[in-house]
């Protein structure tokens, strides 16, 4: 695994390394990477991942699975189990270090009740608009609460019965006392608790009030003994609150937070609301659609975890916020697979060539490695040649244009593995469509080859009419057509964002024979196309339907170039 094998560096891995040098967690290394259940993981999750199981790996300690499972009302089973699914497929593991955070609720609950006692909490009755209304701006300090002086007794009663349920939500909250005027607006007051009377899917209805992330997260970490806590740039302002927490419960063990740049991608969504959305609504198949740029969407796309983790070395961690092009990802995907997928040959949007001078009654066969740059590596299959055959309708071009090198009357192509053709005459249906090629082979040209030495430029991919088969091919582009589609204006509608190409189905591919047995969860290249994977959610023995993971080569580029040609000038 070359991508497991690169040493790496970065400003956290320096830290943990002066951290162990210093002895400060006792050269102990323990990460977390703690979701909320509330949606199914993204790329961007996976650079997060990569990180914190990749630094336990690299320092010898472990890294904990937490499921951040604090708000009832959007988490469910069922994202817990993908997200199991997908880091393990990523290829990390956690041994018995799956925690809930769901679980910690009566420690947490403590932890509130010796901040009251010690003056450092209060419950505070005002509403969320009115909490939000007194919190002041950075230019003015905020205005206390009238119940900021409330008595301790008063509020740990208030809290055991704010637990209990006997409020209505919105009613109280229970807020940290900490500083009206503080510069950093998080340390003002902030929320810990508020009432929820909602069925949580672990707890069921043995809570009526859930606890803030600040709150339930600092405490997550030194229960379990975290030593870095390392999350994304925007809780930067939160690290006070979150040292402030663990000092005000007398925290036995205080662990350090790290913040790091999140990773946003070009053409692409992050935002957990916004796919949540993109499913709801059915402008995609479900969280795993294949143009999903969560991970079970890349997996069914054909992404291999490898690529993933590739990706995730090759963009490396950094303080600076920035977008990568999603370009890089498809890199990725096209390395690791250029020498692993076999290459075969399919054609998509086919017309037929009639080798007049072919006996109609023949057929041969050519030995056609998998891999012809390393013809060994994974063996070669026959492919069956006769008089009739199918290439792709764009090989062909009645009138060719400069540097055209495929078929046109009068030229010769190579056809891969097989002869050297030239176009004779077409046949056109009423409507002036081409509907066959009449072309001569060379019989001395087997295998591709030119005895005489004669160059031909163009070689082109072909399937045998008769021995060929149909199949579904579904061709994936990217799911968004602006390059930013975060920074769309708020409001507007998803639908509008999409690329109307992210997806074309061709139902009648004609494929060689070999791919007949085609398996589902096979990662394969048709030639000249790009490459394809077996979905293996509606493939059926004998039946595959293929998904495109990527183009060889950027075919985008090349769309937007022709739209902006195409549009009106000024
Ligand atoms: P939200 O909290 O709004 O539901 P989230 O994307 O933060 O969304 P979490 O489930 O809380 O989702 O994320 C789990 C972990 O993944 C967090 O530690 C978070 O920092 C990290 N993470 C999330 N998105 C990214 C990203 N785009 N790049 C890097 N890390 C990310
Ligand atoms: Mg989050």
């Amino acid at each position: 695994m070359t991508a497991d094998a690169t040493p790496r560096s970065d400003f956290i891995r320096d830290k943990i390394e002066k951290d162990n040098a210093s002895g400060k967690f006792g050269g102990r290394v323990a990460t977390r990477f703690p979701p909320e259940p509330n949606g199914y993981l993204h790329i961007g999750h996976a650079k997060s991942i990569c990180l914190n199981f990749g630094i336990a790996r690299d320092f010898g300690g472990v890294c904990h699975l937490r499921m951040d499972d604090t708000n009832p009302t959007t988490e469910d089973v069922e994202y817990v189990d993908a997200i199991v699914r997908d880091v393990k497929w990523l290829g990390f593991d956690w041994g018995e270090h799956q925690y809930f955070a769901s679980d910690y609720y009566p420690y947490l609950y403590d932890g509130a009740v010796r901040l009251i006692e010690k003056g450092l909490a209060y419950v505070c009755d005002l509403t969320l608009d009115e909490v939000r209304k007194t919190r002041g701006t950075i230019k003015e300090a905020g205005t206390p609460s009238p119940y900021r002086s409330r008595s301790v007794a008063e509020s740990l009663d208030l809290l055991a019965r704010m637990k209990k349920g006997e409020f209505a939500e919105g009613s109280h909250t229970l807020r940290a006392k900490i500083d009206m005027a503080s510069p950093n607006l998080k340390m003002r007051d902030p929320l810990m608790y508020r009432i929820k009377h909602a069925h949580h899917y672990r707890t069921g209805d043995t809570w009526h009030i859930y606890p803030i992330y600040d709150w339930a997260h600092c405490l997550s970490d030194a229960k379990e003994r975290i030593t870095h806590s390392i999350c994304t740039l925007e809780f930067e302002n939160n690290r006070e609150l979150y040292d402030w927490y663990l000092n005000a419960v007398d925290a036995p063990w205080k662990p350090g937070q790290t913040e790091f740049a999140r990773l946003n991608l070009s053409y692409t969504v992050m935002s957990k609301r916004k796919l949540l959305e993109l499913v709801e609504s059915k402008l995609v198949s479900g969280w795993d659609d294949p143009r999903m740029p969560t991970l079970a969407g890349f997996r069914r796309r054909g992404f291999t975890p490898a690529s993933i983790r590739s990706f995730c070395d090759k963009i490396g961690v950094a303080r600076a916020d920035n977008t990568v092009d999603v370009a890089l990802l498809e890199y990725a995907i096209r390395e690791d697979l250029n020498t692993t997928a076999p290459r075969v040959m399919a054609v998509l949007k086919p017309v037929k060539v009639v080798i007049d001078n072919y006996p109609a009654d023949q057929s041969e066969e050519f030995e056609a490695p998998y891999l012809p740059d390393d013809p060994t590596k994974l063996g070669a299959r026959k492919v069956p040649f006769c008089r009739e055959l199918y290439i792709e309708r764009d090989d062909f071009m009645e009138v060719p244009a400069k540097k055209f090198h495929r078929l046109a009357p009068g030229a010769e192509v190579r056809l891969r593995w097989a002869y050297l053709i030239t176009c004779r005459s077409v046949v056109k249906d009423a409507a002036g469509e081409i509907t066959e090629i009449h072309c001569s082979y060379d019989p001395a040209t087997r295998g591709g080859n030119t005895p005489d030495g004669r160059k031909v430029k163009g070689t082109i991919h072909w399937v045998s009419a008769r021995h060929a088969f149909n199949a579904e091919v579904r061709l994936y582009d990217r799911l968004f057509k602006d390059e930013k589609p975060g920074d769309a204006p708020e409001g507007t509608p998803l639908a509008a964002l999409l690329n109307p190409r992210a997806l074309e189905v061709v139902k009648d591919a004609k494929l060689e024979p070999s791919l007949v047995a085609a398996a589902a969860g096979q990662n394969i290249q048709f030639e000249r196309l790009g490459y394809f994977f077996v979905d293996p959610v509606d493939s059926k023995p004998g039946k595959p339907v293929f998904n495109r993971t990527v183009p060889l080569k950027d075919a985008w580029a090349r769309i937007v170039k022709a739209e902006g040609a195409a549009a009106p000038a000024g």
